[in-house]
């Protein structure tokens, strides 16, 4: 009874996504007099040429749709920004939000998998991985971080973040290796201090915990990944689509550590 039951919604919410790319209006047709203005730039930003220009007018005609609960038609904007720019990870990430507003939960996962595939980007994985939680997937969790840190060693934000997992599933090991491999490239970033607290205290190694939490707020109370505008160089507390200094867009990436 109950594989019937998952077997009917399945069909239902597959029912829907179809009817949904058939009904996202084409993005000609705006409406709302705020879309249509951005619209009507993004054609003259086609026309003279200025493709970066265009796919930031016409995700910004997505965010309004979005923001005036039309995700259907936002669907429609953040499709046409991708193929424009296909690593406009704005866009990759509004996309999911869009499908999920439109209440498709499973087309918003498949459409931020299919996004960290291409772009293993924290603003994608931590999406994912709210979503898994809520499904009760915690092993889900874990392959999509280890997969982003396989293909991007680089980057040491996703290194805390599968540090950040493992622990918050209690695999204590796991995480110590996990958090002590950052600490060795990175030894001042009071989160990675805070994290391996955490994990030693769980442990119940109580002076070891008390060593790290005191290194973590000597260093700072920066408690978020840094990360940095590579248009102006502005810090800010996480990832954002747009700079807030500078008015970038797809500029604010993880400072380095
Ligand atoms: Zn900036």
């Amino acid at each position: 009874m109950a594989s019937l039951i998952t077997a009917l919604r399945d069909l239902v919410a597959r029912g829907r996504g179809v009817v949904q790319q058939f009904t996202a209006r084409p993005p000609d047709s705006a409406s709302d007099p705020e879309t249509a203005e951005l619209v009507r730039r993004a054609r003259e930003a086609h026309t003279a040429g200025r493709r970066d220009e265009e796919a930031v007018l016409l995700h910004e005609a997505g965010r309004t749709e979005l923001a005036h609960g039309r995700p259907a038609s936002a669907l429609g904007y953040f499709r046409a920004v991708l193929r424009l720019d296909r690593d406009f990870l704005p866009a990759l990430v509004a996309l999911g939000e869009a499908y999920e507003a439109a209440g498709d939960r499973r087309e918003a996962v498949r459409a931020w998998e299919r996004a960290a595939e291409t772009h293993p980007a924290l603003p994608l994985l931590t999406r994912l991985e709210r979503a898994y939680r809520e499904e009760g997937r915690p092993s889900r969790m874990i392959a999509v971080y280890q997969d982003a840190v396989a293909r991007a060693g680089n980057d040491l934000a996703l290194a805390v973040a599968l540090g950040r997992v493992y622990l918050e599933l209690e695999m204590l090991d796991e995480a110590a290796d996990q958090l002590e491999k950052v600490e060795v490239r990175a030894p001042d970033l009071p989160l990675v201090h805070a994290y391996l607290g955490a994990v030693f205290e769980r442990r119940g190694e109580t002076r070891a915990a008390f060593e790290e939490y005191r290194r973590a707020l000597r260093l700072g109370h920066a408690f978020e990944w840094p990360h940095v505008c590579a248009a102006c160089g502005a810090a800010a507390a996480g990832w954002r689509e747009r700079c807030e200094r500078c008015r970038a867009w797809n500029t604010v990436h993880p400072a380095r550590g």
